[in-house]
């Protein structure tokens, strides 16, 4: 685990820093997104909510995290699985559990594309599907 926060790290041209490595391995290990506050929680007493802020704007920058809305309209983050150094490209949907509250990138749903009137570029397009995991679904 320790090495794949690493090697992203790496790859990304990021110097690898403790609090780097330890936010990203919080994602690497949650097949959820997790929000701020999901990382605030975690790393009380470790780590300060500027230096959560600054990690998670340097890895959205570098491509390495992509932001999802959930359910309320806040903002979640979830590891990227094949994006450019800082070029996003994402055309999965996000699926919101209304019983858990987690964030999970459908990767295998694609976002057809959208045709726009003349004069309106796409820079990025999010769909989101809520309803039940199959873990809430099943309960
Ligand atoms: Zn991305
Ligand atoms: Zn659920
Ligand atoms: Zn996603």
């Amino acid at each position: 685990m320790e090495n794949q926060a690493e090697i992203l790290l790496n790859d990304f041209n990021l110097r690898q820093t403790n609090q780097r490595v330890k936010i990203l391995q919080a994602f690497l290990r949650n097949s959820a997104a997790l929000s701020h506050t999901d990382l605030e929680e975690e790393f009380a007493g470790s780590i300060d909510r500027a230096t959560i802020y600054r990690c998670l704007k340097q890895f959205l920058d570098a491509g390495i995290l992509h932001r999802i809305p959930d359910e309320q309209f806040q903002t979640k983050y979830a590891v990227c699985a094949a994006c450019d150094h800082g070029h996003h490209h994402h055309d999965h949907a996000h699926f919101n559990c209304l019983g858990c509250n987690e964030t999970t990138c459908i990767e295998q749903i694609v976002i057809p594309s959208i045709p726009m009137p003349a004069g309106f570029k796409v820079s990025e397009k999010i769909l989101i599907v809520q309803g039940y995991c199959p873990r809430c679904n099943n309960a």
